[in-house]
């Protein structure tokens, strides 16, 4: 171990992800974070091969794979008339070119997978109920307040808090994130509940007029994962109430009834509304910068969020180990190197939502395309699937 602790603010997955990242580099670490508890919330993730490569990397990937699934294949339907329009075969072919497979995971089990990793190294403290106030910079020093009062001084401070992140706000300042105007609701059954069982074993998504539906199984096929998105007509028409349960029933009233069924899966408690950012190029400041959601918030739509997340740690360890002391030149060349990526998947994700929730003669044309689609060949996903070069080019 070597020189003065990184200060990561955020626990969350991406924080985690950097925390081990940078601890297999020899380096010390300490983790942020606000919460009474390190966790995740209780629904599923999916997890393409150009994560699984970098799990593997961290040494959890082999811990992950009993809690994980395997589906078959990733189906993409069309909401209206339950017609499955196209298909990514996860076989085989598939593991042959991206050399890793496609899972879905319950997050706290990813997340617990990361925290049990960092938990068994000695490089890293973990400090709960921590979280970050302001910082200020001095020449080799970053010295953090937190809300409880406590300080500390690190060599570098890493922002991995989340979509409304503090410490964005003191790097870029650019004010509260883009709302899309589109709410998900969510719900995890058991399995046995599922009266469809036509597409069990795959990943399913099902686009309709300003609405989808995604189910996959988790835990070993012992749960159901459902999640039903809509893009609000009401917020679109600055009317009271976007995206309550009503409109959600309201919206989906013109769905095959099969996929309507699934409604009954999700709860009604509460729903999460989807921001995002256009994409920055300051993510750094000194020897602070920003990681995840903190940097580069996307729409779920290609289900990238977490796993930008957790290759932004990856490589932004492979920077600091190259460099020593120098923190300034690591982030950039760290943000260098994941800004594209990042900002394709950013602006990749709106385009998807756009694809997936169109209607009319929009829709004629999309399941056209869809229906010609080569099931070995996922041309829009490819340049993401095939991963990353992890190097320590500065
Ligand atoms: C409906 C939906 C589905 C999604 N599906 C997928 C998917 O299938 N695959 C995928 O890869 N991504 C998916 N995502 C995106 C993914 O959830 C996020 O991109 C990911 O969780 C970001 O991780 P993070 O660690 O950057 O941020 P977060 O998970 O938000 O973690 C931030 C952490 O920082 C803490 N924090 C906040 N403020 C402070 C502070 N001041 N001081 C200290 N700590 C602080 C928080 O408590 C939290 O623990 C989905 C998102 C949504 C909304």
């Amino acid at each position: 171990m070597n020189g003065r602790e990184i200060l990561i603010a955020g626990g969350g997955i991406g924080g985690l992800a950097a925390a081990l990242a940078l601890a297999q580099k020899g380096r010390k670490v300490r983790v942020l974070e606000k919460a009474a508890e390190f966790g995740e919330i209780g629904y599923g993730i999916q997890m393409g091969p150009n994560v699984a490569r970098m799990l593997e990397r961290l040494g959890v990937l082999k811990s992950l794979e009993s809690a994980a699934v395997f589906p078959d294949a990733l189906i993409f339907a069309d909401a209206l008339s339950n017609d499955e329009l196209s298909r990514i075969s996860l076989g085989d072919a598939f593991l042959e070119r991206y050399k890793f497979r496609y899972f879905v995971i319950h997050r706290r089990d990813l997340h617990g997978g990361l925290l049990d990793a960092c938990k068994r190294r000695e490089e890293i403290v973990l400090s709960p109920s921590h979280g970050l106030k302001s910082f200020k910079q001095e020449k080799d020093v970053v010295t953090v307040t937190c809300d409880n009062g406590a300080g500390y001084e690190g060599a570098a401070l890493i922002g991995a808090d989340g979509l409304w992140s503090p410490t964005r706000q003191a790097v870029i300042g650019d004010g509260a994130p883009r709302m899309a105007g589109h709410y998900v609701y969510r719900g995890v059954v058991p399995d046995a509940q599922i009266v469809d069982r036509s597409r069990i074993g795959s990943m399913t998504i099902w686009g309709g007029p300003d609405l989808h539906m995604v189910q996959y199984r988790l835990q070993g096929g012992a749960v159901m994962n459902n999640v039903a998105t809509i893009c609000s007509r009401r917020m679109r028409r600055g009317e009271p109430n976007p995206g309550a349960p009503d409109e959600l029933e309201e919206l989906f009233a013109r769905t095959h009834p099969g996929v309507r069924d699934n409604l009954r899966y999700v709860s009604r408690e509460r729903n999460w509304v989807l921001h995002d950012r256009d994409p920055a190029t300051n993510w750094t400041e000194g020897r602070v910068t920003l990681l995840g959601d903190a940097a580069h918030p996307t729409l779920q739509y290609l289900a990238q969020g977490a796993q930008m997340a957790i290759e932004d740690g990856v490589v932004l360890a492979e920077k600091v180990a190259a460099v020593g002391e120098d923190y300034h030149r690591a982030f950039m060349a760290y943000q260098r190197e994941r800004m594209n990526r990042s900002a394709r998947v950013v602006l990749s994700s709106r385009f998807f939502g756009e694809y997936i929730h169109v209607d009319g003669g929009a829709r004629e044309l999309r399941n056209e395309l869809a229906r010609g689609r080569d099931p070995h060949h996922p041309w829009e996903v490819d340049w993401l699937y095939k991963g990353i070069d992890v190097n320590d080019r500065l």
